[in-house]
């Protein structure tokens, strides 16, 4: 890093050209969306009347090589950047008519791309999806709220809200499950864990209330993330199945199948964010999860010994025949 004094005259020592790289780079980090150079170049003009076009070229080259940038081509026949750094993976939308690009990101694509790779060895380095068309505004003349500039807080929110709807359906799950169960023991578990997940909710459903503290037209914006299965809460379908009779031991079972998969889900996301709250949350809440699997794991395992224990080979005469 250089510390020299800010005015030496010009010369293309290494120095010098660091503290313009410097320079370049933070303007071009606060900017969101999809640049061109000669756009990086405007805003960088407008504090340096020296600064030439081929310098901020090569820093925009430096940090695409220093995976600070990505480059993107929208087809217009240049190329445009925009900050990998804190910014989550994203495939786009393109407006043919405006060239406004909006972002967004799905777990089905993402299973797809990996189901086809894999069934090809292949390995995937990067992938990209566009999608061209018109946008709202163009099509309507409408002027929604849009997404520029905000997809972190958009990936904050919708990933929060995926969280929150997980435990809206595992509360209901416990709550279920506990007025089911048999065992006392056993309606107690479920009892604890309907607490726990209550009290989980109110921390959710306060960041959330944080979160749209931050920008009044938060829940207007466009969706990021589209994570069809989860959305609707990965409790919903085990918290259907209770109601169709099930016993202390099934109902232990699905809950075990729920929280391994909502914890696996999140944990699977989670890692393959880039930095950013949406990814600490997903992180947050699959630690969450697998204590609870942990616990409904070692109840399971307690219950089975419990109930084997008064008539111990009731169970496997009655079973085979
Ligand atoms: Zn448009
Ligand atoms: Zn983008």
């Amino acid at each position: 890093m250089s510390i020299l004094p800010t005015s030496q005259p010009l010369k293309p020592v290494g120095g010098k050209r660091s503290s313009k790289r410097e320079r370049i780079l933070n303007v071009f980090l606060r900017q969101e969306g999809h640049l061109s150079a000669d756009d990086l170049f405007d805003l960088i003009k407008q504090d340096d009347q020296h600064i030439s076009r081929a310098t901020v070229y090569r820093a925009l080259q430096w940090m695409v090589e220093a995976g600070i940038a990505q480059k993107v081509d929208f087809g217009e026949g240049r190329s445009r950047f925009e900050r990998t750094y804190r910014h989550p993976r994203h495939y786009h939308l393109i407006c043919k008519n405006c060239n406004s690009s909006s972002e967004f990101l799905s777990s089905d694509i993402e299973m797809l791309i990996e189901e086809v790779s894999t069934s090809r060895n292949f390995d995937v380095s990067r992938s990209v999806v566009q999608v061209y068309g018109t946008c709202e505004k163009c099509s309507t003349g409408k002027s929604a709220p849009g997404d520029e500039g905000h997809t972190e807080l958009l990936f904050a929110r919708d990933a929060l809200q995926i969280a929150i709807a997980t435990e809206r359906s595992g509360l209901e799950f416990y709550s279920r499950a506990a007025r089911l169960a048999h065992d006392q023991r056993g309606r107690k578990v479920f009892q604890d864990l309907a607490d726990e997940e209550k009290k989980h909710l109110a921390t959710l459903e306060k960041s959330y209330e944080e979160l749209l503290a931050r920008d009044p037209h938060l829940e207007d914006r466009p969706r990021f993330l589209f994570f069809k299965g989860a959305a609707s809460g990965l409790f919903a379908t085990g918290a259907d199945e209770l109601v169709q009779g099930v016993d202390d031991q099934q109902a232990l079972l699905i809950g075990i199948r729920c929280e391994r998969g909502s914890h696996n889900f999140f944990k699977k996301y989670a890692e393959k964010f880039e930095d950013s709250e949406g990814k600490q949350i997903f992180a947050d809440f699959a630690a969450e999860e697998k204590e609870h699997l942990e616990l409904l794991l070692k109840e399971y395992r307690e219950l089975v010994k419990r109930q084997s224990q008064p008539a111990k080979r009731v169970a496997s005469r009655t079973r085979k025949a």
